[in-house]
C-alpha cells in the first residue's frame, strides 16, 4: 500500500517528496473516538478526522439510515424542479434550528463549495439589487476559507497561497484578534475596538458602496484555534449593518456542536446573513456542505431569479444518501451528544488548563470540544518552537507513537477537536497521551 501511495496518491498539503519519504500511515477501521491502523495499532483521535467526525465513528443508526437510502434512491438532482425526500426534510429541520431567519438552505458537497457559493450568491443579490458594484471581500487574517479557486483568496494564512497567486484583488484582509499574540495586547476590550477600527478603516479605504461581504469564523480554526474575546463577532456585524455590507458566519468547524450550541453564533448573540457548514453535518461519513440564508437575502435572490436564472448548482447537490445521514446526525446530536459533547469539552479544558505550569505551554486556549495548546520555548518572551526542527511533524510523529491523534500545526500549537461522543477515558487518555508527549518535547527541546 505504501508503495501504490507513493506512486499515485496525491495527498492534500502535502511537501510532496519528503511526504513520500516519511510513507502513508493507512487508517483501517474505526469505533467511537478511537481508530485502528493496518497494523493493528489503536489511537484515541483528538481531531475527530478533519475536525468533522463530530457524532464519533461508527454510529450503526448512521450507517442504516445510508444504506436504507442508497436502496431505494441513491440519487436525485435538484435540477429540473426536483428533489427527494430526505434533502426536503433535512432543509426544513435545519430551517427550524438555525438562528433567528436563516430559513433557506442550500446543499453543497463540502466546506469549500459552501464558501464559493456565498461568493456567487453574494454577486447574484448585489445584481438582483440594482448595485453590482458592490463587489470587494474582506476577511481576517488567520482566517481558513477553504482550497476552491475564489473561497481559498479568502483563506489568510500565507501557508495556503505560496505557489497559487491568491488572493485576488477584490479579497481584503483586517488584522485577527489572536490574543496571545497581538500588538494591541491581550486585554479583551482593546482587541475588539482594534479588530473595530481596523474594519471601519478597510471599509472607508474601499468606500462602503463597494463592499458586498465580510467573512468570519466564530473561532478561527486552521489559523491555530483562535478565540476571539466575547463580544467580537457581535461588535464586528454591527459594523456591518451600519454599512450595508452583508456579514458570513463561516461555521464549517464550529457547527455542530463542536463549541457546545448547534451553531456557535448562538452563544455570540449573531444572526449573520448567511452561514457556511459542513463536516459535523454529516459527520465525515459521507460528504455534504450546507448555506443557510436569511429571508432578506433569498427574497432578493429570488425576485432578481425571475429576470436571470442563478446559474449556480452542483450534480451532488442535495444528495439524498448524505441528505439521509445529515438527519440521523441531527437526531443524535439532539437526543444527547450536544450534551455529552458539552460535559466532555468541560473535562477537556479543565485537563488542558492543568497543563498551565508545563514548561513549553504558553498559552491555552479554546470553547467546548474545540481546544489548543500553544508551545514556547520561553514563556516570558513567548518564543515560538524554531521552525527549522519541523516541530509540527516531529510532535505529531510523537504524539502518534503515544496512541494520540492531534493537529500539531509547524507554529508549535496543538490543536484538539475530538468526537462529541467522547467518554471520561477517552478525554482523560486524550489529556494523559498530551503530557506524555509534551515531556518528550521537552527531552529534546
Ligand atoms: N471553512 C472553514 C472555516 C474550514 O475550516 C474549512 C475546512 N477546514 C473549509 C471552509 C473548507 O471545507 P472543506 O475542506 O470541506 O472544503
Amino acid at each position: 500500500l505504501i508503495e501504490l501511495d507513493r506512486a499515485h496518491l496525491v495527498h492534500p498539503f502535502s511537501c510532496y517528496r519528503s511526504h513520500e519519504e516519511a510513507g502513508v500511515r493507512v487508517l483501517k477501521s474505526a469505533k467511537g473516538a478511537r481508530v485502528t491502523d493496518a497494523s493493528g495499532k489503536t489511537l484515541l483521535d483528538g481531531f475527530a478526522g478533519l475536525w468533522c467526525v463530530n457524532i464519533g465513528y461508527g454510529q450503526e443508526s448512521v450507517v442504516e439510515a445510508a444504506a436504507k437510502q442508497l436502496r431505494e434512491l441513491p440519487y436525485a438532482t435538484g435540477y429540473f424542479g426536483l428533489g427527494s425526500e430526505p434533502a426536503i426534510r433535512l432543509a426544513a429541520r435545519l430551517a427550524e434550528l438555525a438562528p433567528g431567519d436563516l430559513n433557506h438552505v442550500y446543499f453543497t458537497l463540502g466546506g469549500s463549495d459552501a464558501v464559493d457559493s456565498t461568493i456567487r450568491f453574494i454577486r447574484y443579490y448585489y445584481h438582483a439589487k440594482g448595485t453590482p458594484q458592490k463587489d470587494q471581500f474582506i476577511s481576517v487574517e488567520y482566517g481558513y476559507h477553504g482550497s476552491s479557486t475564489a473561497g481559498s483568496g479568502l483563506t489568510a494564512i500565507p501557508a495556503f497561497h505560496a505557489g497559487f497567486g491568491v488572493p485576488y484583488d477584490w479579497q481584503h484582509k483586517i488584522p485577527s484578534h489572536y490574543a496571545y499574540r497581538n500588538p494591541v495586547g491581550s486585554d479583551p476590550q482593546t482587541i475588539i475596538d482594534a479588530s473595530v477600527a481596523a474594519l471601519r478603516a478597510k471599509i472607508a479605504e474601499l468606500g462602503a458602496d463597494r463592499v458586498a461581504a465580510f467573512y468570519a469564523e466564530p473561532i478561527q480554526g486552521s489559523g491555530g484555534v483562535l478565540v476571539p474575546p466575547t463580544g467580537w463577532l457581535k461588535a464586528l456585524h454591527a459594523v456591518c449593518k451600519e454599512h450595508d455590507i452583508l456579514f458570513v458566519a463561516d461555521e464549517v468547524i464550529t457547527a455542530f456542536g463542536r463549541t457546545g450550541p448547534l451553531f456557535a453564533c448562538e452563544e455570540d448573540d449573531v444572526v449573520p446573513d448567511f452561514i457556511t457548514t459542513a463536516k459535523g453535518l454529516t459527520s465525515g461519513y459521507v460528504p455534504m456542505g450546507a448555506v443557510f440564508m436569511s429571508d432578506h437575502v433569498y427574497n432578493t435572490i429570488a425576485d432578481g431569479a425571475g429576470k436571470a436564472p442563478v446559474g449556480h448548482g452542483y450534480t451532488y447537490s442535495a444528495h439524498p444518501v448524505s441528505a439521509a445521514v445529515g438527519l440521523e446526525c441531527l437526531r443524535l446530536y439532539e437526543e444527547g451528544l450536544l450534551e455529552n459533547g458539552r460535559k466532555a469539552g468541560k473535562r477537556l479544558m479543565e485537563g488542558l488548563r492543568s497543563l498551565a505550569d508545563h514548561p513549553l505551554v504558553g498559552d491555552i486556549r479554546g470553547r467546548g470540544m474545540l481546544a489548543a495548546v500553544e508551545l514556547v520555548t520561553d514563556k516570558e518572551r513567548k518564543t515560538p518552537l524554531p521552525a527549522a526542527a519541523d516541530p509540527g511533524r516531529r510532535i505529531f510523529d510523537r504524539a502518534w507513537a503515544n496512541g494520540l491523534i492531534i493537529r500539531a500545526f509547524n507554529s508549535g500549537i496543538l490543536g484538539y477537536a475530538p468526537p462529541l461522543c467522547c467518554t471520561k477515558d477517552d478525554i482523560d487518555g486524550i489529556l494523559e497521551r498530551t503530557r506524555m508527549t509534551l515531556d518528550q518535547t521537552l527531552e529534546d527541546k
